[in-house]
């Protein structure tokens, strides 16, 4: 399995505005010696020793994951404003001239997680096909309204690609492609739902818009420990910091400190940061990764974990 990011936030898109860009530049200006600017070379040297967040972003587009299949076979998961970018990318392979076929799960219909589908372009063409998968109910009235015309222009009928609707069943399991999928509920306003793929042994759990409170967490744990145990990839919920998700209860997003715990109580090799707050900056991300890597340290402090912990980025790509 290969994924790639195309949409990290949560809740609404969050652009780099002008004053963030020239902050970027004064900053990588100020750092610079003479040396580092010579010629091409040695500023291609020095922009790659700089941390991402000072030369790049870790995006601003809201949630939106591709996962392909060692046949190549399209899976995309969410559909916040990240599948417009994705979208256009598909037109070569097919999408452009209808003959394209892919399929896209729901964790649930917050807008932050459908409110790219209006611009995703090949779901407009004939003779596209795309299997909608989702546990919840009434998925096709649910993104048919926002084409309401009180909402956009273009009617949900002006989508001319053939879409066929799966509702399935809680705790479900199905296969697309080859891979196996299985999914669980986690706690959050309206529901959502996690889901896991797994390919020829590999392990990839995506759990976003998922609450897991530090002050039920001891209570609760122990019915997903066995459903996250020994992922590859665990693509995690950290909206807010331990201390904003205390005061945010029932809002339903964890923290990178809960998110860290639970990888390493089910044994993860990899965690990946996830569904940043519109309102962090790309330092506050570098911040909140830090604390990540503290906390690791903390809750294995004899290093008998190898786990490796990341920020999701717009453009990341990961295979498995
Ligand atoms: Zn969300
Ligand atoms: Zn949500």
């Amino acid at each position: 399995m290969k994924l790639q990011f195309w949409g990290v936030r949560g809740s609404i898109p969050s652009v780099v505005n002008g004053d963030i860009i020239r902050s970027k530049i004064k900053k990588v200006l100020s750092c610079a010696s003479a040396g580092d600017i010579l010629d091409d070379q040695s500023i291609e040297q020095y922009l790659d020793s700089l941390p991402p967040s000072l030369i790049s972003t870790y995006g601003g587009n809201t949630t939106c994951l591709e996962i392909r299949s060692k046949n190549n076979d399209l899976i995309i998961v969410d559909a916040g404003t990240g599948i417009r970018s994705l979208g256009n990318s598909i037109l070569s392979e097919g999408f452009g001239t209808g003959k394209g076929k892919g399929h896209i799960l729901f964790t649930h219909t917050h807008w932050d997680h459908i409110h790219g589908i209006p611009f995703f372009v090949p779901l407009y063409i004939h003779g596209n096909i795309f299997d909608f998968h989702s546990i919840h109910q009434n998925l096709e009235k649910r993104l048919a309204y926002q084409h309401s015309k009180h909402h956009f222009p273009i009617p949900f009928e002006g989508l001319k690609a053939t879409k066929r609707y799966h509702e399935h069943k809680e705790e479900e399991k199905w296969e697309i492609c080859g891979i196996q999928i299985s999914q669980k509920s986690v706690k959050h306003p309206g529901g959502s739902y996690s889901f896991s793929f797994e390919e020829d042994g590999k392990k990839l759990i995506f759990c976003t818009d998922a609450e897991f409170n530090p002050q039920t967490i001891d209570r609760s744990i122990e019915s997903y420990l066995d459903y996250f145990r020994n992922a590859d990839i665990l693509i995690f919920d950290t909206q807010y910091t331990l201390a904003e998700q205390i005061q945010k209860i029932d809002w339903g997003h964890s923290s990178a400190s809960i998110a860290t715990d639970i990888a390493l109580k089910s044994n993860a090799r990899k965690l990946i940061l996830f569904h940043h707050d519109p309102s962090y900056t790309d330092e506050m991300l570098d911040q909140v990764f830090l604390r990540a890597v503290q906390y690791k340290s903390v809750f294995d402090s004899q290093k008998k974990s190898n786990l490796e912990i990341l920020v999701a980025q717009e453009g990341m790509n990961l295979q498995l």
